[in-house]
Formats: C-alpha cells, sequence, structure tokens
C-alpha cells in the first residue's frame, strides 16, 4: 500500500512527498478511514510507529480553512516534550496547508501563551494541567473543539491526570469526535474509555503473538502474594542464574508492597520504578540496573516502557496481565540482540483466565514447573485477597427502620441553625454577587509539591 491509496489531497501528499515517506506504517494504514468516519477511535500503538501521522493525516485532511478564532481540534499529551514533538510533526504535514497550529505546557509564562491565543488557531496541542489553566482563564473558549485526540493516555493516568481530564470533558461540546492512543491498555485505560467514549472503534497494530525463539517461557501457579514472594526470594537467591532480573507488577502500590518484602532480602541490589517516584530516582534507577550495579529491577507497565537495556536474563511477571499485549511487550525486554533469555510467570487460581488469553494469542501452553519444595506456601492473604466478609446473623443489630427519626419536639432557633461552612466564600460571594474561585485548589497543590 502506498499514500497515493489512502486518497489524501495534493497539500497533503506533497508534504509526505517532500519528507521522503512513500508508505504509511500499518496503524497509518489502518487507521485511516476510520478516523476519517468522525467515529470515537481507540488506538494502540507505541511511540516510533508512525501514530502521530496516523491521527494527524485524517483529521487534517478534512479539515477545511476557517478564519474562526477558537481551535478546533484539541490534541492532548502527557509532557512538554511530546508537545513539542507533535507540533513539529504537524508543522512537516502542514508545509503546503493554511493552518495555525499552537503548543501550550506548564513551567512557562502563561501570559505570552495568551497572547497567541487570541491570535486565533486551528489546532491546539496542550498538556492538560496548562490547558484547564487557560480554559478557566476564558482566553480559550473549547467550545468550538470538533476533535479531541488524547495521545499516550496510558502515561497520562499513570501521571495522575485522570481528573483534569475529566474536568477538561466538563468543558467540550458533548457532540465531538474522542481519538485515543495509548501503547498499553491498562485497567484504567479501560475505565475511561468506558465511561466517556461511545462505542469506540479499535485499531491495533497486531502485536506479534510470537515470541522469539530465544526466550524460554515458564509459569508456576502460586496461591497468593505471600507465596509469590517466598518463590521469588528462593530463585534469586541464585545469583549466578539470576543476574540481571526485570520484575513486573501491574500498578505502583503492589511494586512498593514486593520493594519492601524483597528489600529484607536483597537491599543493594533491588531498584524500583513507577510514576510516583521522582524523575531522578527512575533514571538513577535505571543506570543502575543498567550498569549491572543493582541485580533486580520492579517495574510497572507504563514505565518500562522504552527502557532498552541489553542482558536481561530473566523477566519475571510476578502478577499476570490482563492484557495478553502486556505480556509480550513484558517477555520482549529479555532475549535482546540474539541472546537467551527467560520468562517466567506467576499466575494465582483468579489469573488463570488471563494466562489462558496469553496462551491463545502466542497458539502454545506455556510450560507449567512445580513449586520447588522449598518454598513455603503461606496462608496470610494481603488485603486484596481477602474474601469479603459477610455478616453473620447478628439479632442486636439494629435495623434501617428501627433507627431514631428526627426529634419530634420543636427545636429552639439556635438548635435550628444550619451549619453552611466556607463562612468566607459566602460573604465575598454575597459581595461580589458569585463566587470567587482560584480555579482548580487541588491541582495547584498538586504542582507545589
Ligand atoms: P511517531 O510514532 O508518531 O512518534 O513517529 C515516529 C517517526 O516516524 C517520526 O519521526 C515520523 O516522522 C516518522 N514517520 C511517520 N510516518 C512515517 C512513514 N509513513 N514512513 C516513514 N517514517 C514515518
Amino acid at each position: 500500500m502506498t499514500f497515493q491509496d489512502l486518497n489524501l489531497n495534493t497539500p497533503l501528499f506533497n508534504a509526505l512527498d517532500d519528507l521522503g515517506f512513500t508508505t504509511p506504517t500499518p496503524i497509518q494504514a489502518q487507521a485511516f478511514n476510520v478516523v476519517s468516519s468522525g467515529r470515537d477511535v481507540v488506538g494502540i500503538a507505541q511511540t516510533g510507529t508512525g501514530k502521530t501521522f496516523a491521527y494527524m493525516l485524517p483529521i487534517l485532511k478534512n479539515l477545511k480553512y476557517s478564519k474562526q478564532e477558537n481551535p478546533r481540534v484539541l490534541v492532548l499529551v502527557p509532557t512538554r516534550e511530546l508537545v513539542v514533538q507533535v507540533v513539529e510533526e504537524i508543522e512537516k504535514l502542514s508545509k503546503y496547508i493554511n493552518n495555525r497550529v499552537l503548543g501550550v505546557y506548564g513551567g512557562t509564562n502563561i501570559n505570552t501563551q495568551k497572547k497567541a491565543i487570541a491570535e486565533g488557531l486551528d489546532i491546539l496541542v496542550a498538556t492538560p494541567g496548562r490547558l484547564y489553566d487557560l480554559a478557566l482563564s476564558r482566553v480559550l473558549q473549547l467550545k468550538s473543539i470538533q476533535k479531541l485526540v488524547i495521545d499516550e493516555v496510558d502515561v497520562m493516568l499513570d501521571l495522575g491526570f485522570r481528573h483534569q481530564l475529566i474536568n477538561i470533558f466538563d468543558l467540550l461540546p458533548e457532540k465531538r469526535q474522542n481519538i485515543m492512543f495509548s501503547a498499553t491498555m491498562t485497567q484504567d485505560v479501560d475505565i475511561l474509555i468506558n465511561d466517556f467514549f461511545k462505542s469506540p472503534e479499535r485499531v491495533s497494530i497486531a502485536v506479534s503473538g510470537t515470541p522469539l525463539d530465544n526466550i524460554s517461557q515458564n509459569k508456576y501457579s502460586v496461591p497468593n502474594f505471600y507465596t509469590k514472594v517466598n518463590l521469588l526470594v528462593h530463585l534469586l537467591n541464585d545469583i549466578e542464574t539470576y543476574n540481571k532480573v526485570l520484575i513486573f507488577v501491574a500498578y505502583k502500590r503492589m511494586a512498593d508492597r514486593l520493594f519492601e518484602k524483597l528489600d529484607e532480602y536483597f537491599k543493594e541490589e533491588l531498584c524500583v520504578i513507577h510514576s510516583n517516584k521522582t524523575q531522578n530516582y527512575r533514571l538513577r534507577s535505571i543506570e543502575q540496573f543498567r550498569e549491572g550495579y543493582n541485580r533486580i529491577l520492579i517495574a510497572t507497565d507504563v514505565m518500562a516502557r522504552g527502557l532498552d537495556i541489553d542482558n536481561v536474563s530473566h523477566v519475571i511477571n510476578f502478577d499476570t496481565p490482563d492484557y495478553p499485549e502486556n505480556y509480550m511487550h513484558r517477555i520482549g525486554r529479555t532475549g535482546r540482540a540474539e541472546r537467551k533469555g527467560e520468562a517466567l510467570v506467576f499466575s494465582t487460581e483468579k489469573e488463570q483466565e488471563a494466562i489462558e488469553g496469553i496462551e491463545t494469542l502466542m497458539d502454545m501452553k506455556i510450560p507449567l514447573l512445580e513449586l520447588p519444595d522449598m518454598v513455603e506456601v503461606s496462608t496470610e492473604l494481603i488485603e486484596e485477597e481477602r474474601p469479603q466478609i459477610k455478616e453473620r446473623y447478628n439479632p442486636t443489630k439494629r435495623r434501617d427502620e428501627d433507627a431514631p427519626g428526627p426529634a419530634f419536639h420543636e427545636k429552639k432557633d439556635k438548635n435550628n441553625k444550619e451549619n453552611l461552612g466556607g463562612k468566607y466564600r459566602r460573604e465575598i460571594s454575597k459581595k461580589y454577587k458569585k463566587p470567587k474561585t482560584r480555579g482548580d485548589k487541588n491541582y495547584n497543590k498538586k504542582r507545589k509539591r
């Protein structure tokens, strides 16, 4: 397939020609008609696959020339670097198109950005925090947005932008096209899609279900968290075999919990990365693991993305990923550059369905290993594993209908007062006839930290 087959217009075609691009990448080929159709779209693709053009080509093709001041396309990305990069990509494609593109992000002068917005624009690329500040200041009107793109949504949610995204959704017109790109599917991403998207079409470059030949895979059936820890400690004690080990867990709380447990045994050999750690801490951890000062790295799926580390001897899936694609990404971290690599996956009873999903994708059964005799099977359970406690029969428990109702005598005036709270706010709003707020206070608090 060539770009000619995509039925592009001449300005886009010429811009691609100038760039020397003749063939659409798989995600571009797949996404073009779906994005063009105006339906909600969820794309699964990693950076480097050409995903920016995958959504921008159809958007630019359908964006008519207009003099209107308010933007019609909004692209949200998690970091300022990505704002710059996406703006550059759009500008490359817009070489022969008369459109106005602007990138805005936090940490820089907001007034300069306000001025730029006031001059009018068609496409706005932004990080969520700064976008929300600009929208609150009313310089930026979002009511004319027809297309919303959220790029790298998994990173966005992992960095804690969920509330800001929802605040932004509130300011957008209901009738719009939602386009979302994510490198991994996580539970958070799934929830966001279900809450805000209208039966989206899913496009993804087929994750190869064929693992590399040089990665050997095995699985363990393990009843619970603490037994998984015991098994892990047992394996990691073999320093010679397990000489560079990447351990995956699904979310940051689990990463911290596991780190705490393993720290009792492997102190200096251990490091961890997830999004609640500072950038410096993460960089240092990765460096130490890469250089071999630390033998063991615990990571979440999102944070381990793009990690290019050689000679990883073992990838251990401490939990079984719900999405088979994530498993493929995880185990692909070992067995690089023709070297032999080993992948292990630990699954509880509850995770059996997930492991079957992975085996179906690969069209193979992962060999099951017996738990070594020395590994102690724990009966202790963590909070998430404990069964929901149902209350036993309790005849003395007060039923709702027996609860005391409101007082039946008249209350004295002073006791009848209702506590409205926020005295200062009420007085100010009486004085100015409308509430005065300072934007999203929680957001400001978070950023100060
Ligand atoms: P992205 O995945 O959007 O970050 O794009 C990765 C890189 O691939 C960017 O530098 C693009 O300019 C480039 N690229 C995008 N589409 C194509 C294509 N069809 N052929 C060759 N390179 C491309």
